[in-house]
């Protein structure tokens, strides 16, 4: 079965004291949807996965130890294994650290750092190869939108940072559509365009690795979504889940969001 995951991309925000805050008001929500009436054996919550600044991953970690189903990544990984890259952050730290994930392609990754789908490509080695599950972010800006060629930008994103790996490597990895438009702008894609893009990554994914590694995929919608849209959002048979961006910094926002998928 296809995992469902509400994931919070917490970017360059926070003071420590706010994110352990943030964190302790999460975990009491998320406790109390467990342990409300639509709290069912089957039909457990959806995974959350938190990817706070690096900085405060092992604390957040501490802070959801033993917890089930809430996961720590980090926002970025460099593509080499280790050496003279001052400042920079491998996979190996980040999972020998206990974090789990790391989101690879974020769209500020590729516009502010210049990273290309070759360099992603290897992040995504890396971070496999260090038992880190890459969250592959795919989008496309507005004027690629308005021309409509943004089927075909999302196909060439995945096919040159993701579609060198094999079935079982897919298999491990999580990719989040994130149209550049709607990324803390305000502007949502509809229900409509969010489906028909999901659709047709997976039958991307289909024609590459075959039907079961398409319906197994985890595809996640991200780009201004929040606790009033993501209902709608949630509701499209190929939408698996969220990353969100502003609304994960807001307790409440976040847990409305994963009662959301949870209730969909
Ligand atoms: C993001 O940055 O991945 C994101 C989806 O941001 P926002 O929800 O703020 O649009």
């Amino acid at each position: 079965m296809r995992k469902r995951i509400v994931a919070g991309n917490w970017k360059m925000n926070l003071s420590l004291d706010e994110a352990m805050a943030l964190a302790n008001e999460l975990k009491v929500k998320i406790d109390a949807l467990r342990g409300s009436a639509v709290a069912e054996e089957d039909n457990p919550l959806p995974e959350v996965v938190l990817f706070p600044p690096y900085v405060y991953i092992t604390r957040i970690l501490d802070m959801f130890s033993g917890y089930k189903g809430v996961w720590v990544g980090s926002q970025n990984c460099h593509h080499e294994e280790q050496g003279a890259y001052t400042g920079e952050v491998a996979s190996l730290m980040i999972r020998s650290a206990g974090a789990s994930h790391v989101i690879i392609g974020h769209s500020e990754r590729r516009s502010q750092f210049g990273e290309d789908d070759a360099l992603l490509a290897r992040k995504t080695k890396q971070a496999l190869k260090n038992g880190l599950t890459p969250v592959f972010c795919c989008g496309e800006m507005l004027p690629e939108r308005e021309a409509g060629t943004h089927f075909g930008v999302v196909t060439e994103q995945l096919k040159n940072g993701l579609f060198w790996m094999d079935e079982s490597q897919l298999a491990k990895t999580v990719i989040a559509y994130e149209p550049v438009w709607a990324i803390g702008t305000g502007v949502t894609a509809s229900p409509d365009q969010a489906q028909e893009m999901h659709a047709h990554i997976r039958k991307l994914v289909a024609g590459t690795y075959g039907e079961p590694s398409a319906e197994n995929m985890t595809i996640l919608y991200g780009g201004s979504c929040n606790a009033k849209n993501a209902t709608d959002l949630f509701s499209q048979p190929d939408v698996d889940g969220g990353l969100i961006g502003g609304a994960s910094l807001k307790a409440d926002d976040f847990s409305r969001i994963i009662q959301s998928l949870w209730t969909t």
